[in-house]
């Protein structure tokens, strides 16, 4: 099969023929339909911050139709299309059981969307029923980022939410926030270049960083009020600091940004406001069945997100292209 390898730090993903994957017990074989091109993607193939071994292969928001069955295989059936949690677990820990298998002490990261057929866990497929598109598939992974971070603030009801940051992860935010129960989201981003995208997933305002000598005097004037609860999905320096500015006294702070250079804040001015500060990583496989459902139910709004998509040959160069450049949103690989 065909696959799109990392070869080196810095260098383009180079398209390789690899043996096809052979299930193991408690797996399935899938043709890959679509995968999405996720920022940590880029950056874990930069040669900054977390390394990635070399050879891999990457690609961890994507569905595709089930084409074998491994030992012990009871649930799925040939044909199905699932949407895999990009990892497998033991299935036996505590972490397995409740639906987190990232917590697996046992955990396989074998699975891999930038090719053609990828083994994955059959515990942790959700099923797609016809009415989720392949494209929307790819969605759910992202999208449940997004919806572990809003369940994390248990927002209520009319609450006032902003969203500093437009890519996927705070879109998705944006999406769960206004789907569950905020009076008004606001997202906040350096330029309006993702505004369409924004206002098309349900934000009701959106801020351009660059454009306004007093953010904070804007983001109240959009909410009507300093926000409740602030969702950090920036991820540099300095974007804790300034959410803890933002967010109201008493208010809660979800970071989902996965800044991984060293931040400061001052926690007195954290202190004063008893901000509420939690991090969030990783959704729950009820969290991907959860989104799967929404979708199947006809909200298609999140496919607004999908500015691209092109082919496993095109994957390197416009690959490539993306580092550094917001011109895209969520670019789609169909393999
Ligand atoms: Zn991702
Ligand atoms: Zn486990």
């Amino acid at each position: 099969m065909k696959a799109a390898v990392f070869k080196a730090p810095g260098q383009p993903l180079v398209i390789e023929e690899r043996p096809e994957p052979e299930p193991e017990t408690g797996e399935v074989l899938i043709r890959v339909r679509r995968t999405g091109i996720c920022g940590s993607d880029l950056h874990m193939t930069s040669g900054h911050g977390q390394q990635l071994a070399l050879d891999s292969v990457i690609g961890h928001e994507f569905c595709g139709e089930v084409v074998a069955l491994g030992p012990g295989v009871q649930r799925l059936q040939l044909g199905d299309r699932v949407a895999p949690l990009p990892y497998i677990g033991c299935g036996e820990c505590l972490a397995c059981r409740v639906g987190r298998p990232i917590g697996c002490p046992h955990l396989k990261p074998v699975v891999a969307g930038f090719c053609e057929y990828s083994r994955v866990g059959e515990r942790d497929c959700v099923l797609l029923p016809p009415e989720v598109t392949d494209a929307a598939g790819a969605l759910i992974e992202p999208l449940a980022t997004g919806l572990q971070g809003v369940r994390k603030a248990r927002l209520e009801v009319g609450a006032r939410v902003l969203v500093t940051g437009a890519g996927a992860i705070g879109l998705a935010a944006a999406f769960w926030a206004g789907r569950l129960g905020a009076g008004k989201v606001a997202v906040m981003a350096s330029s309006t270049r993702r505004q369409p995208i924004a206002a098309a997933m349900g934000a009701s305002g959106f801020i351009a960083q660059g454009d306004e000598p007093d953010v904070s005097a804007a983001i109240q004037d959009v909410l009507g009020g300093a926000p409740d609860v602030v969702f950090e999905a920036v991820g540099l320096p300095g974007a804790i600091a300034q959410a803890i500015d933002y967010v109201k006294p008493q208010g809660t702070l979800v970071s989902l940004g996965f800044c991984d250079g060293a931040d400061s804040i001052f926690p007195v001015l954290a202190s004063w406001k008893e901000v509420e500060l939690k991090f969030s990583l990783c959704y729950y496989r009820q969290d991907f069945q959860y989104t799967a459902d929404v979708l199947a139910a006809g909200d298609d709004r999140p496919l607004a997100m999908i500015t691209d998509t092109i082919s496993l040959e095109q994957l390197p160069e416009k690959f490539e292209s993306l580092r550094g450049s917001t011109a895209d949103c969520k670019v789609l690989v169909a393999p």
